[in-house]
């Protein structure tokens, strides 16, 4: 059965480079009928914030990437405690002692020689005594997962074939000094113990995979399939990490974006698949195909998510927002009509605040110099409201046969003079809705 999770740290918003990696393995759990779990990458207990873990799930329940089961890595620092005991009775696990500056000055000096800056396993070579005097100075050490100087190589979903060689990284901290367990044994750990079948995650993890399919192997497991998907940069192809902060999903939920127009764009984006609106998951989920992928980096426009919020958004049915638009205040009977009329003219359906406003307050009508007699000769036409549907075609007649202007200058101050704008609704359609002439009625 197919098993995917998305691991976030609760330790910020979720941004649209999280919700690419949220996406793809919900999809593709969906897609196979099977399990999505939501795992909180928790163990750093001064960064993780329960506020954070809270607006992870607000926001992957608003966008409706429901999981199946939630975990959450702070509850099973035993178990990792228990595969650590493991790696050390394989001979896979050793302590080290040397502090930051150490390693730093470690690095640098490779750096100048030209070698690539991999830790030399200097510890490896510590005798009993040694260590036991490194502790009592230093307190306890740091642990490092040995890796087997080989080739790593796996079918990468999204990359294709790859290779590593364990010899150019350094043996990974697993538990630090401190005794917090780092993300890289706990995810082998959750991934082993939980039968996640598929990960797929940013191409920045791509050396972590290589380390972990041996860690996975020393602790007896079998390494789920990986994918590494590009990482979105700006419409530019500049780095978006400086932006990210702006890119939050609460951030673009705040700015009227609709869930499916986030979903079908990312979706989409970066793979030779065209950019389309779906309406539902599942749609999404039946089409989606990772194969269709590429390696290079994913530009990525917010801009291009306003005209498919927009084309969601006109498509939806009365039904579908008749309660918000009774919620604006919009009496029951010119409901329909109000959603008819507006609905042409929103992108974001906060956009619909603004058609309730003009038709119950007015607009600030916009009337040119040479029209201000034209426009107040016509307003004195117009009669008291409430209007109906044959109010535009009876008053423009009315004022076409005193004034003689016709067509474009006949119309288009009206109109602009009613809404404050030179396009909108039609205008035979709005006149029912409108509840005060502006300019008249003040
Ligand atoms: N917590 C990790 C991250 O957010 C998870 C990576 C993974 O998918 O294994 O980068």
């Amino acid at each position: 059965m197919t098993v995917t999770r998305f691991a976030p740290s609760p330790t910020g918003y979720l941004h649209v480079g999280n919700l690419r990696t949220a996406l793809f393995n919900h999809l593709i759990a969906r897609k196979a009928g099977g399990t999505f779990i939501l795992r909180l990458d928790d163990t750093d207990p001064e960064r993780s914030k329960p506020e954070y873990a809270d607006a992870i799930r607000e926001d992957l329940e608003w966008l409706g990437l429901t999981w199946d089961r939630e975990e959450r890595q702070s509850a099973r620092l035993e178990r990792y405690g228990e595969a650590a005991e493991k790696l050390r009775a394989a001979g896979r696990f050793y302590e080290c002692f040397e502090t930051p500056e150490e390693l730093e000055l470690k690095r640098r000096k490779q750096l100048n020689m030209g070698r690539p800056p991999v830790y030399d396993r200097s510890a490896l070579k510590l005798d009993e005594g040694e260590r036991a005097r490194l502790r009592e100075e230093r307190g306890a050490g740091h642990w490092r997962f040995l890796l087997k100087q080989e080739r790593i190589e796996w079918e990468d979903g999204i990359l294709g074939p790859l290779s590593i060689d364990a010899a150019s990284v350094s043996d990974p901290v697993l538990i630090r000094g401190d005794g917090q367990v780092l993300y890289t044994l706990a995810s082998v750990v959750d991934d082993i113990e939980m039968g996640v079948t598929d990960v797929v995650r940013g191409s920045d993890h791509v050396t972590n995979t290589a380390t972990q399919i041996q860690i996975i192997g020393a602790l007896g497991g079998t390494p789920p399939a990986f994918a590494h998907h590009s990482l979105l940069t700006g419409p530019q192809g500049e780095g978006l990490s400086k932006r990210l902060g702006a890119l939050s999903l609460r951030d673009l939920r705040a700015r009227g974006v609709e869930p499916m127009a986030l979903l079908s764009l990312l979706a989409r984006l970066g793979s030779s698949q065209p950019v389309v609106l779906f309406r539902s998951i599942d749609e999404l989920a039946e089409g989606f195909d990772m194969a269709q992928f590429g390696s290079a980096p994913t530009k990525f426009d917010e801009n291009d998510l306003f005209p498919l919020t927009r084309q969601y958004v006109q498509g939806l049915d009365f039904e579908q927002v008749r309660g918000k638009i009774l919620g604006l205040g919009v009496p029951e009977a010119q409901a329909e009509r109000f959603w008819r009329v507006a609905r042409e003219n929103i992108t974001v359906i906060e956009d619909l605040k603004g058609w309730w406003r003009l038709c119950s307050e007015g607009a600030a009508p916009e009337i040119a110099e040479e029209d201000v007699e034209f426009v107040q000769a016509a307003l004195a036409l117009l009669p008291e409201p409430p209007f109906d549907e044959n109010t535009w075609a009876d008053w423009t007649a009315r004022v076409k046969a005193e004034t003689g202007r016709k067509g474009k200058a006949l119309f288009m101050p009206l109109r602009k003079a009613l809404t404050g704008q030179a396009q909108g609704p039609d205008m035979a359609d709005l006149m029912p809705l409108l509840q005060r002439v502006p300019g008249r009625d003040a």
